[in-house]
């Protein structure tokens, strides 16, 4: 419906406007009441135009309070004269504040939409501690709904002794590191809460579970560093101590620098392992690659294994698919370790086959496998999935004798990750072993790898 008068003039020119109308409504009637009735007459005309008028207004006024009730710009009433200014200023000025409101409600939006996207959870707590607002990543810390538990009491939803006393406490200063364990397992939060405004609080939730594992191998790898290096020194300074305040004869003075030279020794090789892992975990680049000719390659590990293992081992080696493409240097590091780990873990008389092969499958991509069998001493299968964490030994008395540093297999993981290929390892105790780094066939160069 349209507004009759659609102008917007001053007050005064409306008031002045009205009254000459009302004036010339009014003129009329009276001039004509008084021509037949006299002063009466006058009176009784003007008496009913006000009547008229009043009537008009009253109906004007009762329609435009009722739109001002809830006044819509689609569903407007039919008004005439000052009654349509009145509503077509309100309507203007509620077309004014529609505008204003969709931009504050487009502006609130984006903001919740921004708390929605950051990776912390944002909780606000008003000053009652009954939860307004959580994002996502809140109500997953704290394992909520973010819509069914709003309005309700943080402390009684995140059931949590430590959190309890935290929020008791009000010493906001220091962040709450607290644990909340669950289906998926423990997750570690680090949560943070900043006052603000009348009691009101915004809480901030972080999840360190991977940075407080990575802090704690962290730790552990020091640890275990300073452990393997204190040992080989203890006993070299022994030595040296010896030989400086015992009267030794020469036979006694020469074992103990045999002995000096194998610990020397064996701190040269963590040195090397430890530089060569810190090197494959330092480095995001892919390896240069180049086409590594693996029928000498298998024939040197061979010659390793038997010069390792000094006559008191079978080694059978064969090599039975094509070349591979991968970093030269760092291949060599990981084939060489495994087949010195099968040497060693397996007493004489023993068996070591080394062997280079495709391996065709009627579903799924063909690959090519390096593996190392042996027949030592075995793992038992509780200790498989954790042979290639850093330090870690099955044995480890026998690991040290052999001149093992524990990083081995670490280095292996890390070489065949580098070139996307994976450690299987099978073994059986007492039985023996077998070690296979699978390729994928991609990485084949030469040689059939059809299926
Ligand atoms: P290490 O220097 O101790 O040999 P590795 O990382 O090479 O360290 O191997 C980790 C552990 O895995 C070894 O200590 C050993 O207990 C076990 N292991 C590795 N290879 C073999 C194998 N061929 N036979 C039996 N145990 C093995």
């Amino acid at each position: 419906m349209a507004i009759e008068v659609g102008t917007s003039g001053s007050v005064p020119r409306i008031v002045a406007v009205r009254l000459g109308a009302l004036l010339l409504l009014a003129g009329f009637p009276a001039a004509l009441g008084a021509w037949y009735g006299g002063v009466s007459g006058a009176a009784l005309a003007v008496l009913g135009v006000a009547l008229a008028v009043l009537l008009r207004d009253t109906v004007q006024l009762a329609r435009l309070l009722r739109w001002l009730r809830w006044p819509s710009r689609e569903r407007l009433p039919v008004l005439h004269g000052v009654w349509a200014e009145a509503m077509y200023r309100s309507a203007r000025q509620l077309r004014i504040w529609e505008g204003r409101l969709q931009r504050e409600e487009d502006k609130l939006q984006r903001f919740i939409e921004a708390l929605q996207a950051s990776p912390n959870g944002v909780m606000l707590i008003d000053s009652s501690g009954q939860i307004d607002w959580c994002n996502a990543t809140a109500a997953e810390h704290f394992g909520l709904d973010a819509q069914r538990d709003l309005r309700q009491h943080a402390v009684h939803l995140i059931r949590n002794p430590e959190f309890f006393a935290y929020m008791a406490a009000k010493r906001f200063v220091e962040p709450l590191l607290m644990r909340r364990s669950g289906s998926f397992g423990t997750l570690l939060l680090n949560i943070q809460v900043i006052p603000y405004g009348d009691g009101h609080k915004l809480l901030l939730s972080r999840d360190v579970t991977q940075a407080e594992r990575t802090e704690a191998m962290r730790r552990d790898f020091v640890a275990n560093v300073s452990h393997e290096i204190k040992t080989p020194l203890t006993v070299i300074a022994g030595f040296i101590e010896s030989m400086r305040t015992l009267e030794l004869s020469e036979a006694e003075r020469e074992r103990m620098l045999v002995l000096m030279q194998e610990q020397s020794d064996r701190m040269r090789s963590l040195v090397a392992d430890l530089l060569t892992l810190a090197h494959l975990e330092g480095d995001p680049h892919q390896p240069v690659e180049e086409v590594v000719r693996m029928g000498p390659m298998v024939e040197r590990l061979a010659a390793e294994a038997r010069a390792l293992s000094q006559g008191r081992h079978v080694v059978e080696a064969s090599a039975d698919a094509g070349d591979l493409r991968g970093a030269s240097a760092e291949l060599t590091s990981a084939f060489s370790n495994l087949v010195s780990n099968a040497v060693r873990y397996t007493p004489p008389g023993g068996r070591v086959v080394i062997g280079w092969r495709v391996v065709r499958r009627d579903e799924g991509e063909s690959y090519a496998e390096f593996s190392v069998q042996d027949s030592g001493i075995g793992v038992a299968a509780e200790h498989i999935p954790r042979l290639t964490e850093r330090f870690y030994r099955v044995d480890r008395g026998r690991s040290r004798e052999s001149g093992g540093t524990g990083l081995g297999l670490a280095i292996v993981k890390h070489v065949l990750m580098r070139h996307q290929a994976e450690l299987r390892v099978s073994s059986r105790v007492g039985q023996g072993s077998t070690f296979c780094a699978r390729f994928p066939a991609a990485r084949l160069v030469g040689g059939d790898v059809a299926n």
